[in-house]
């Protein structure tokens, strides 16, 4: 699985990597940043799952 940010619709809530700190950071501004290259490990599918799922502006965009 796969994981990115659309950043024509993140706002910087910062959900993401509140409720996925594995999966998450933030940059300087507080807009969410993926960790890895965007691969997920298998360990973190539930936490990815639950930020895509929260987002307010559905800007988690998952590619199964
Ligand atoms: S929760 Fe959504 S809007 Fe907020 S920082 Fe993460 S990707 Fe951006």
């Amino acid at each position: 699985m796969r994981i990115r940010i659309d950043y024509d619709r993140c706002t910087g809530h910062g959900r993401c990597y509140t409720l996925a700190p594995g999966v998450f950071g933030c940059d300087d501004s507080g807009f969410g940043q993926v960790r890895s290259d965007g691969e997920v490990e298998p360990d973190l599918v539930r936490e990815a799952k639950l930020a895509e799922g929260n987002c307010p502006e559905q800007a988690v965009i998952v590619d199964e």
